[in-house]
């Protein structure tokens, strides 16, 4: 398994100069983060997933019916693994968000309770993201008591952005959690041709920015798309990374 410190990362074939800006390092140096969200409520997916051999962090929902299954299975594999936390939604409580949510009404103690049965549920992740959390996000204080407890795990954040309003990210750097942003969903529109448009358009912005993460969900179709996708991807001398590799 990958390293969860930047530090120890290779250093470029060829080193920019001092100072120069990370956008202009040559293209070989780009890296691309994939990130499968939502697993843990079958085996299949896993299965397929991790029968591709290549970076894939797999981002599991805490007290789901395979989650024990799924963490072992990409542990097994030399996965790294994160938490997939829900949390509250916008429109909570038409939309239910599912068990070991985080919600607004919880006080501070409540809110590390569970977060702690949720990382006691899934040991071997090494950092977290949001499940479809707009109104959690939003929300500094809380994202606060959330921030710290990642920060006494040793544990990075991921930003989904489901809502452009998150403040997550500068909540993050306020505790000094190792996190980053998802830049591009894969799946919005779950066909093979579109997932396969959003991994090209991925490329762009890594060899643009000389990084880049990117969310999916355990549809067939995006599985497909990965598996006719990575081998083009990889020939583009953009190297496959774990999350935590891209957080900072
Ligand atoms: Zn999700």
């Amino acid at each position: 398994m990958l390293s969860a410190s930047p530090a120890v990362s290779d250093p470029p074939a060829t080193p920019p100069p001092a100072g120069q800006d990370i956008a202009r390092i040559p293209s070989a140096a780009a890296k691309m983060a994939i990130v499968i969200d939502d697993m843990g409520n079958t085996i299949q997916a896993a299965s397929e997933l991790l029968e591709m051999e290549v970076p894939i962090t797999i981002a599991i929902m805490p007290f789901r019916r395979y989650t024990k299954q799924v963490e072992q299975m990409a542990v097994a594999a030399g996965v790294e693994i994160m938490v997939h936390m829900p949390m509250q939604p916008i429109d909570y409580p038409h939309t239910n968000c599912g068990r070991g949510a985080l919600l607004l009404s919880m006080s501070d103690q409540q809110i590390i309770n569970t977060i702690n049965s949720v990382i006691n549920d899934i040991s071997a992740a090494k950092g977290l993201n949001n499940h479809m959390c707009s109104a959690f996000t939003q929300d500094p204080q809380k994202m606060a008591v959330l921030m710290q407890q990642l920060k006494d795990k040793n544990m990075y954040f991921v930003d989904s952005r489901t809502t452009t309003a998150t403040v997550a990210l500068d909540v993050a750097r306020a505790y000094n959690v190792p996190a980053t942003k998802r830049e591009v969903f894969l799946d919005n529109t779950p066909s093979v041709s579109a997932v396969q448009s959003q991994l090209r358009l991925a490329v762009k912005k890594a060899k643009m920015q000389g990084s880049i993460l990117v969310i999916g969900h355990p549809y067939p179709e995006t599985i497909q798309a990965l598996r006719m996708t990575i081998p083009e991807i990889q020939d583009q001398d953009i190297q496959l990374v774990y999350a935590s590799e891209l957080c900072r």
